[in-house]
């Protein structure tokens, strides 16, 4: 059933597919077309069940069709889709985002304007940043994903790290140039692109926790380096925290890493993913006078026919209130777990490899040596991923088609479900072996 849903999809969609990862390109064998998906369980169309790692590539973090948040979507979907002007729930959903980011008494957030994609998010943030320093040059880092516009591709991570692509055909040398892309993780890189190009970058953009090249933590105390390099330099730090933010901790992984004492503030900071609650739903949030540069009160032009979709605030809103401690424990005991077995079946077969980890999110680098940017993830021994993942899909538990990319946990992974995954490990991590 896979296979012909596969061939007719390709008749009428590119590649069979609407966002590139999905057709297992790098993972070989066909699609699961999936028809419904409950905790933390997808079904096929043949019927199958699988136990879900991917969890919509990071949104089911309290597991698939949570029963509260589905009524809040009912609810709010009876009262209409799509309004295009103010909800009251909108206020909640921004002032909810600003009360639950903080730590050690420093709220670094004062606005939020509510897009539909992470790609939306950074993209505006890019375009704030600009606006508000009156620069252009922008720096990300070699091997993160900040969405798919233009500036934005140059060694991004994600489908572009899976189809070991460079960057996208399409987008004008003249834009490509003002990205300068940097090794992550590599102090002296940033110095030398602010000494080669001095008052002319308006912003640093970064994965607040690099996951989309697989998981690479930023060294301690980097972050706060770049905050601080951005900011005597009179350019902004922009926190991608749209796979992180409201993922690993009740305020995202700025909350995670600043939990002891605030090291650093960012200017802008992009959710995407949980804060949506599995609807089309994302965030840029950041300073007053900076976000108080979008129309209509600045020069900086944002807007959206489906921004702040009062279905979509519904199912945010019922995500965010949900996600309490007792949720952030379970994910992270579960993902502990995952880990510790995947861990040991990989060690046991002899397979080189080390699990890397932020926060509750992790992923395998078949490398002997942990991996801090790209270049080093992209040197390991990356041919041991598809027998793995095909190994686990066969013992029905599905994994990211990319050993590029995070594995996801929710709070609905429960004992049967770990169990089923820690059951299915050794046999894959064999298959891993003889790869
Ligand atoms: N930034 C990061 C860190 C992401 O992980 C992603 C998506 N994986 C995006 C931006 C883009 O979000 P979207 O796919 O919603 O456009």
């Amino acid at each position: 059933m896979n296979r012909e849903l596969f061939d007719r999809a390709r008749l009428s969609i590119p590649g069979g597919v609407n966002s590139p990862v999905r057709a297992y390109g790098s993972v070989g064998g066909t699609p699961r077309f999936l028809v419904s998906a409950k905790g933390p369980l997808v079904f096929d169309a043949d019927g199958r069940d699988y136990v879900d790692l991917v969890c919509s590539w990071g949104p089911a973090l309290l597991g698939h069709a949570h029963p509260s948040v589905v009524a809040a979507v009912q609810e709010a979907a009876a009262r209409g889709l799509s309004f295009g002007a103010s909800t009251p729930a909108e206020t909640e959903l921004a002032e909810l985002i600003l009360r639950r980011v903080s730590a050690g008494g420093v709220e670094p957030l004062d606005r939020v304007r509510l897009v539909s994609t992470g790609t939306e998010a950074t993209m505006t943030a890019i375009r704030l940043a600009r606006g508000f320093t009156g620069r252009d040059l922008v720096v990300k880092f070699a091997g993160h994903y900040h969405g798919h516009s233009d500036g934005l591709l140059a060694e991004a991570g994600s489908g572009i790290a899976t189809l070991a692509m460079p960057g996208s055909a399409g987008v004008p040398a003249p834009i490509a140039a003002q990205t300068l892309v940097l090794p992550y993780n590599d102090r002296a890189a940033l110095d030398a692109a602010f000494d080669a190009h001095p008052g002319r970058i308006a912003a640093i953009i970064v994965e607040a926790a690099a996951a989309n090249m697989g998981v690479v933590p930023p060294a301690p105390g980097y972050n706060a380096f770049l905050s601080e390099t951005a900011h005597r330099e009179g350019a902004l730090l922009i926190l991608d925290e749209v796979l992180t933010g409201f993922r690993v901790g009740p305020a995202g992984w700025w909350g995670f890493e600043n939990s002891d004492e605030v090291g650093y503030e960012p200017d802008i900071v992009t959710f995407g993913k949980v804060v949506g609650g599995g609807m089309p739903l994302a965030a840029l949030a950041g300073r007053a006078d900076v976000l108080d540069m979008l129309a209509p009160l600045g020069p900086v032009y944002q807007a959206g026919t489906l921004s702040g979709n009062p279905v979509a605030v519904a199912a945010g809103l019922a995500t965010l209130r949900l996600a309490d401690d007792a949720v952030y424990a379970a994910v992270d005991t579960a993902a502990a777990r995952v880990a510790a077995a995947a861990d040991a079946a990989l060690t046991s077969a002899g397979v080189p490899h080390t699990v890397q980890h932020a926060g509750s999110l992790f992923s395998v680098v078949f490398s002997p040596s942990p991996a801090s940017d790209y270049d080093e993830v992209r040197a390991q021994e990356s041919w041991r991923y598809p027998p793995f993942f095909h190994a686990m899909l066969d013992a029905g538990v599905s994994l990211p088609p990319s050993v590029f990319e995070a594995w996801f946990l929710s709070a609905a992974h429960d004992e049967a479900a770990l169990e089923r995954i820690e059951a299915a490990l050794p046999a894959a991590a064999r298959a891993a072996a003889e790869a």
